[in-house]
């Protein structure tokens, strides 16, 4: 009996309410845009017609289950972040996560599997084919590397030339663009070509043009593959020229029915509203295609704070509203001037009640034949599965419904690839960010613990 338990609860939950992704993933695909006039939408929790966790494996519930408790208690969070630390940066051999015996298969199990894509194509492969099995549409696929600038602005110097940083970084993504499917991102920090072009763009120097061919390789390696590209925002000193770098890309290959680039728009900027409507205005002026990915933003604790709103509710103000007005195509400007605009929006971001909003939102317009543009959804892997499932289910609910329903929420999976290590050190940037979501993470492991007994002893 006990071996039975065990057996049913190690595989993925077989509740029949499931769709099949394929049918969901094409209606995923499609897209009308109308403008729309305002009408209100409600909140309330979504009504589901089965638990949405029960698509995920028992052991990455019982991973997120053991990483909410160390998240929200505040006395295992801080050494437990000072250990993560110290092995994810540390140079000695001993202590490296890849070479010891005793460290590895902890953090393998624990961390890397529950993040992390794979090491190499096949690893990532299966982590890809488990991640859509789950009825997700696709990852984002990163390479980690990046620079941060000091509490000074400042990088620690060239360490390598200008040229052999580029390449290594072109190369790197371009192993990356090998690796992902179609359909897939490719996740991209500028900062990721080095600490000489990090310096580039804190002086807001035109983009240079050895980094400008190894984009162009960058990019025909996505179009190949009929990818999308999202280029990060990073800190306000590096954000003009990652912004105007962005745009120059986007005049090169957002054009002719082709869209490939994102920008990346920080709601938590009190200049976001502008920033947006900025965008759009550029676009619609020189005929090509917008692409914004909205994020809260993630540098709040190092960076210039006078520039970021004042207060977390003043943040999350912001990105509901940029959110609302560009599902309903009012109160930019440029909407009063092109009526007709056409952009894309990808929403990124771990908040429940923004994001199911959002998708609730986009599904009553798009009924009432008035959304103005179909948002899509991306997660960190590993975190917030709670609202990242929840989505998916709500899709599938939503073809059972209405099997020619416009609007299908399309849900990407976020996540980094290497060595245990180098994924370590990816990971500590985003545990340090993601560090104000530990009530967030308690109300996730209430329905993580539900799931968990719903496994075991059938309610
Ligand atoms: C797929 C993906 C891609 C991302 N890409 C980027 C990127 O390119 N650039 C980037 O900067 N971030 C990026 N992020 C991180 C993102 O900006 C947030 O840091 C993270 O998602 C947490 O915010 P949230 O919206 O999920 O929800 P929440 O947990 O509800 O919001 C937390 C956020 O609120 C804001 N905040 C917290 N306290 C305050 C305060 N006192 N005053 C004002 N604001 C406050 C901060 O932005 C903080 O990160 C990405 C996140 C995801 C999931």
């Amino acid at each position: 009996m006990a071996k039975r338990i065990t057996k049913s609860i190690f595989k993925t939950s077989s509740l029949s309410c499931q769709n099949k992704p394929s049918t969901c993933s094409i209606l995923r695909r499609q897209s009308t845009y109308t403008p729309a006039p305002s009408h209100a939408v409600s909140i309330k929790p979504t009504e589901l017609s089965c638990s949405p966790l029960a698509r995920l494996p028992t052991s990455s519930i019982l991973r997120s289950l053991f990483l909410s408790i160390f998240f929200t208690n505040a006395a295992l969070f801080r050494p437990g972040l000072a250990i993560f630390g110290k092995i994810a940066n540390s140079r000695s051999a001993w202590l490296n996560p890849d070479n010891n015996p005793l460290i590895r298969p902890i953090t393998r199990k624990l961390i890397y599997d529950q993040f992390c894509a794979g090491k190499n194509r096949d690893e990532i492969s299966n982590t890809s084919s488990m991640i859509r099995d789950q009825g997700f549409t696709g990852i984002a696929l990163t390479y980690g590397r990046e620079v941060q600038l000091d509490k000074h602005n400042k990088t620690h110097g060239c360490q390598k030339s200008q040229e052999v940083e580029i390449e290594e970084w072109k190369n790197g993504n371009l192993e990356t663009i090998d690796m992902i499917g179609r359909g897939d991102w490719l996740a991209l920090k500028f900062t990721g070509a080095g600490v000489c072009i990090t310096e580039a763009l804190r002086e807001g120097k035109p983009v240079p043009a050895q980094f400008m061919q190894a984009m162009d390789e960058i990019c025909k390696g996505i179009a190949a593959k009929n990818c999308r590209i999202w280029v990060d925002a990073e800190q306000q000193a590096l954000q003009k020229s990652i912004d105007s770098w962005t745009f120059d890309l986007m005049r090169r290959y957002n054009i002719g029915g082709q869209l490939l680039i994102y920008s990346t728009v920080q709601a938590y900027l009190k200049s976001s509203r502008d920033k947006v409507q900025r965008q759009l205005e550029l676009a619609a002026k020189e005929g090509w295609r917008s692409g914004i990915k909205l994020v809260r933003g993630a540098y709040i604790a190092n960076d210039q704070r006078s520039l970021i709103h004042d207060t977390k509710a003043d943040t999350d103000a912001s990105y509901n509203g940029i959110v609302d007005d560009l599902l309903r195509g009012r109160n930019f400007p440029i909407f009063a001037s092109q009526p007709d605009l056409k952009f894309d929006l990808l929403l990124a971001g771990h908040n429940s009640k923004t994001i199911r909003t959002a998708a609730k939102l986009a599904n009553e317009l798009a009924s009432a034949g008035q959304l103005k543009v179909i948002p899509e959804f991306a997660q960190l892997q590993g975190m917030a599965d709670d609202i990242g499932c929840e989505l998916v289910q709500m899709g599938d609910d939503m073809v059972k419904e209405n099997p020619n329903t416009l609007f299908v929420p399309r849900v990407y999976k976020c996540l980094t690839w290497g060595s245990i290590q180098e994924c370590m050190q990816y990971l500590l940037r985003r545990l340090v960010e993601n560090r104000g979501a530990a009530d967030r993470m308690k109300e996730g492991a209430v329905q993580l613990r539900q799931e968990l007994r719903r496994r075991l002893v059938g309610f």
